[in-house]
């Protein structure tokens, strides 16, 4: 399949990623259950969500799929690719649950919301398929599942945010958490099937978010990443003014008013300033000044934004209804670097949607050179069933040429990520130190404002993982930079 090269390009290390315990869990448990997430981080911040509903209802998790008693897949329907890859894992749980008698298999997130019921006709191992607003109903969809019936929920909500539910951490490095803070998403993309997934958006109690973030400082986290499909239209109307007003010293001038995003940043970032904070996902049409004059005034609140940008041809923008134009898009990339000079900008990228013409691409590469990204995400275009392009266009790019245009894409930003890295040779950054180097535990690795990854020799410092120090960057590679510690 053609979402093959996507799927390289893409950071894929967490797919698939399975549910990691406690590690000295004093409880005792009447039921193990296994859980593994595909897709994007709001996905990977529902399983945790998913793992504190069970919990609390004497479930334990177990990383070992072979001791559960319930196996959970929380899944992705973003491209045809992340449904095949989550088709293909169930068919190694069937031959497991052939050999386990009693052992119950869930099918949770996007892809159980968009087929429904119709999973159970399709996948006959699968007993529970629960949708992403009814978490809350696991227990008892699990009871039934055991009384032999099949059990389906897949209610979307207009309200429901699990803002009470205190996420139990996936095996994370201890050091960066993600926090979300909305759900659903109200920006119809012609090509995208979040809408439908995941219905339609609402924001979390900004009290109940700053709370669960001083919750993770005291943990010893050091940096977390405030998490919706469209984070920049983050909009809480305050229920209890006292509540957010005493408990965080809110920047609120009037205690009627709503909290903004740029309200809530600045509310997380006043938690400490030993406390990093991050976003994603910003929408261009939404990003304001005064979010970035919020991360222009605090040192803690990362120099860094997805501004994803699809496409840049105005035609093949509007059609894919992102309500902005790419001369637009390249004002708001000159104002990002015009408040925030060292802002590093990321991007998601889709090659050959519907109609795409050479020209179309050109003006997509010329875009992307233009903003000089860091890095992309980078995609074919696959379309989704009941999207609006699915319904209006026809998906008439061949497969070659979408492979061919994605080359491009990739090859581009692969020139424009090391250009970026090598334009910090000799700089010095404060880094968050998040633990081993993958290759070599002599060297730590962490991360800079600037999100990008920091390789640098331990030598004799007695540095522990959630420290900052500042690195001189001595060299890099297109992916990371290689650096060493500067008193
Ligand atoms: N809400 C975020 C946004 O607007 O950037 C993220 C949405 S989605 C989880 C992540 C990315 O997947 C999108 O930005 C888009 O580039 C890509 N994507 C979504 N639908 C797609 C499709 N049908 N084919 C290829 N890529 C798609
Ligand atoms: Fe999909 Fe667009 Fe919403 Fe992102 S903003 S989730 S691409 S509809």
């Amino acid at each position: 399949m053609l979402d093959y090269v996507s799927d390289k390009v893409q950071d894929e290390k967490r797919q698939g990623e399975p549910f990691a315990p406690f590690s000295n869990d004093p409880n005792t448990y009447k039921k193990q259950f296994y859980i593994e997430s595909y897709g994007c981080q709001m996905n990977f911040a529902d399983s945790e969500i998913v793992a504190s509903i069970l919990n609390k209802e004497g479930f334990g998790a177990t990383r070992n799929l072979e001791d559960a008693d319930l196996v959970f897949i929380n899944t992705c329907s973003i491209r045809e690719k992340a449904e095949q890859t989550v088709r293909k894992r169930l068919t190694e749980f069937r031959k497991l649950k052939e050999r386990k008698k009693g052992m119950l298999v869930g099918v949770l997130g996007c892809m159980a919301e968009r087929l429904k019921s119709k999973f159970l006709e399709e996948e006959k191992l699968v007993d529970i398929v629960v949708g992403p607003d009814a978490y809350r109903s696991l227990p008892g969809l699990v009871s039934e599942a055991e009384g032999g019936q099949k059990a389906v929920n897949v209610l979307l909500s207009r309200d429901e945010t699990y803002a009470d539910i205190s996420p139990v951490r996936l095996d994370s490095n201890g050091v960066s958490a993600f926090v979300s803070i909305m759900r659903g998403c109200n920006n119809m993309c012609s090509f995208c099937v979040v809408p439908f997934t995941r219905g339609r958006e609402r924001s979390r109690d900004a009290a109940s978010i700053i709370d669960e973030c001083k919750e993770l400082f005291k943990l010893g986290y050091r940096e977390v990443t405030l998490l919706g499909q469209n984070v920049d239209s983050y909009h809480y109307i305050v229920d209890n003014p006292q509540l957010v007003n005493g408990k965080t010293k809110s920047p609120i001038a009037n205690p009627q008013s709503s909290i903004s995003f740029a309200m809530l940043l600045e509310m997380v970032a006043q938690i400490s300033p030993l406390l990093r904070v991050r976003f994603s996902t910003s929408h261009p049409k939404d990003i304001t000044d005064d979010v970035l004059y919020t991360m222009a005034r605090y040192d803690n609140i990362c120099n860094y934004i997805h501004l994803p940008v699809q496409s840049g041809s105005n035609r093949v923008l509007q059609l894919m209804n992102r309500t902005y134009t790419r001369e637009w898009y390249m004002a708001k990339v000159n104002r990002i670097r015009e408040i925030i000079p060292d802002c590093g900008i990321s991007s998601d990228v889709i090659a050959g949607f519907c109609t795409e013409e050479e020209t179309d691409h050109q003006d997509t590469l010329q875009v992307m050179e233009y903003s000089r990204y860091d890095f992309s995400y980078m995609f074919f275009y696959s379309e989704r069933p009941g999207t609006l392009a699915q319904r209006r266009y026809k998906d008439d790019i061949p497969d070659d040429i979408k492979k061919r245009r994605l080359q491009e894409i990739v090859t581009l930003q692969n020139r424009l990520s090391l250009e970026s890295n090598q334009q910090d040779i000799g700089k010095i950054f404060k880094v968050l130190v998040e633990g081993d180097s993958k290759k070599n535990n002599a060297e730590w690795k962490g991360r800079n404002s600037q999100n990008k990854v920091i390789v640098f020799p331990k030598w004799n410092y007695t540095i522990q993982k959630g420290d900052y120090v500042n690195v001189k960057v001595t060299d890099c590679t297109q992916a990371t930079l290689l650096g060493e510690i500067i008193n």
